[in-house]
C-alpha cells in the first residue's frame, strides 16, 4: 500500500485550503484509524468541521493541534457536524459542557438521536429480521442487547441547530453551503466552500473506502437509493478539492463520486446475479457476495460486519425493485426477493 494511503492520521495541524487545518484524531477501532476534524479560522471564529470521538486522548490531539495554531478550546464557536456517528458527533457534545460551543446538525439525524439517547435500539434486531436473519438477530440481541452501556445516554444529547435544507452558513468572511446527503445517515450533511474551491465531505465521499449504508438506530426506506442521488447532488456542483473525514485530502470530488457510483452499479449487477441464481432474501443474497476490498466470504466476517454486510445487500435489492428488476413481498416479516419476469 502506498505511504499516501496511511500517512494521513499522522498527527499534526495541516493548512489544506487558506484558514482551513485538517486535524487528524485518534479512534479507538482500527477499521478506520482515525477521524479527520477540519478547523476553520472565520471572522466569527474558529468553528469545527466535525469533533471526533468523545475520547481523552483525541480531546488531549485536539487542545494541542489548535494550541498550535494559537486557540484554546474557549476560542471554538461552532461545531458543524456531518452525521450523529460517535467519531463525529461525541467529542462536540463534551466540549459544550464545559465551553459551550453550539453544534449544528443535519434535522435527518433527529429520528435516529433520539432513539439513541432514549435508547430505543432494538431497530437492528427487526430490520435483521426482515433481511431473513432472523438467526443474526438472535446473535445480535444476545451480544449487544443485553449489554448496559451507561455510556451512552452521557454521551449524546440534542443539537443546538437543526439544519433543515440547503442552509448557508455565514462565517462573516465565509460561506459554507450545508447540503443535505443522505445515505450513510438519514441526516448527512456537507458543507461545501465554493470560493475556498473544497468540500466538507464528512462520510458522504471516502478517497480510499465505501461508506456503510443503511444501517441506524432508526432505519431508512431506501438508503442507497438516497446515497447515489446524494452523490448525483455533489457531482452537479463544480469540481472541489475533497476534505474526507477518514482519509487523505484529494484533489477531486468528481473523480471519486464517479468511481462510487459505479462500484455501486457493480454491487446492484451482483445483487441481481445472486437473486437469479437462487437467493430469496438479503440475507441469502449476502452469503453469496464477496465482501471487503480483498473480496472476504461472508462466512469470514464477524458479527457486525456480517450485519452491515446484510443491511447492504437489502439496501442494494431494495433499489433493484424501484428499478424494476426485482419484485419483493412481505411474509411473517420477512422480505422475499424474486426476478421480475421477462416483459412481452
Ligand atoms: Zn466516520
Amino acid at each position: 500500500m502506498s505511504e499516501d494511503r496511511h500517512g494521513w492520521v499522522e498527527p499534526g495541524v495541516f493548512e489544506v485550503a487558506p484558514g482551513v487545518h485538517r486535524i487528524p484524531l485518534p479512534l479507538p477501532t482500527d477499521g478506520l484509524r482515525a477521524v479527520n476534524v477540519y478547523a476553520i479560522e472565520s471572522r466569527d471564529g474558529l468553528v469545527l468541521v466535525d469533533s471526533g470521538w468523545a475520547l481523552e486522548v483525541a480531546q488531549t490531539r485536539l487542545e494541542q493541534s489548535l494550541g498550535a495554531l494559537g486557540y484554546e478550546f474557549g476560542d471554538i464557536r461552532r461545531f458543524l457536524v456531518t452525521h450523529m456517528h460517535r467519531d463525529h458527533y461525541t467529542l462536540a457534545v463534551a466540549l459544550r459542557r464545559i465551553y459551550g460551543p453550539k453544534i449544528a446538525l443535519g434535522i435527518g439525524e433527529q429520528p435516529s438521536l433520539e432513539r439513541v439517547i432514549d435508547r430505543r435500539l432494538d431497530g437492528h434486531a427487526t430490520e435483521m429480521v426482515r433481511w431473513g436473519a432472523s438467526d443474526l438477530a438472535k446473535e445480535w440481541l444476545e451480544t449487544f442487547g443485553s449489554r448496559e452501556d451507561p455510556e451512552a445516554g452521557r454521551r449524546y444529547e440534542l443539537p443546538d441547530e437543526w439544519l433543515d435544507g440547503t442552509t448557508d452558513i455565514d462565517l462573516g468572511d465565509r460561506t459554507l453551503v450545508a447540503l443535505p446527503t443522505p445515505g450513510h445517515t438519514q441526516g448527512h450533511v456537507v458543507f461545501v466552500d465554493e470560493r475556498a474551491g473544497v468540500l466538507f465531505a464528512g462520510d458522504h465521499v471516502l478517497p480510499h473506502i465505501t461508506p456503510s449504508i443503511g444501517f441506524q438506530p432508526e432505519p431508512a426506506k431506501l438508503p442507497l437509493g438516497d446515497y447515489l442521488d446524494s452523490l448525483r447532488l455533489v457531482r452537479s456542483y463544480p469540481d472541489l478539492r475533497l476534505l474526507p473525514a477518514h482519509g487523505p485530502v484529494t484533489p477531486s470530488v468528481h473523480a471519486r463520486v464517479d468511481e462510487l457510483l459505479a462500484h455501486h452499479e457493480e454491487r446492484l449487477a451482483e445483487t441481481l446475479a445472486a437473486v437469479r441464481d437462487g437467493a430469496g432474501t438479503a440475507y441469502e443474497a449476502a452469503m453469496r457476495l464477496g465482501w471487503t476490498r480483498r473480496h472476504r466470504r461472508f462466512d469470514e466476517l464477524d458479527l457486525f460486519n456480517k450485519t452491515l454486510a446484510t443491511g447492504e445487500t437489502a439496501a442494494h435489492l431494495d433499489v433493484l425493485v424501484v428499478r424494476g428488476e426485482l419484485r419483493s413481498s412481505t411474509a411473517a416479516g420477512v422480505v422475499e426477493y424474486s426476478p421480475t419476469p421477462p416483459g412481452p
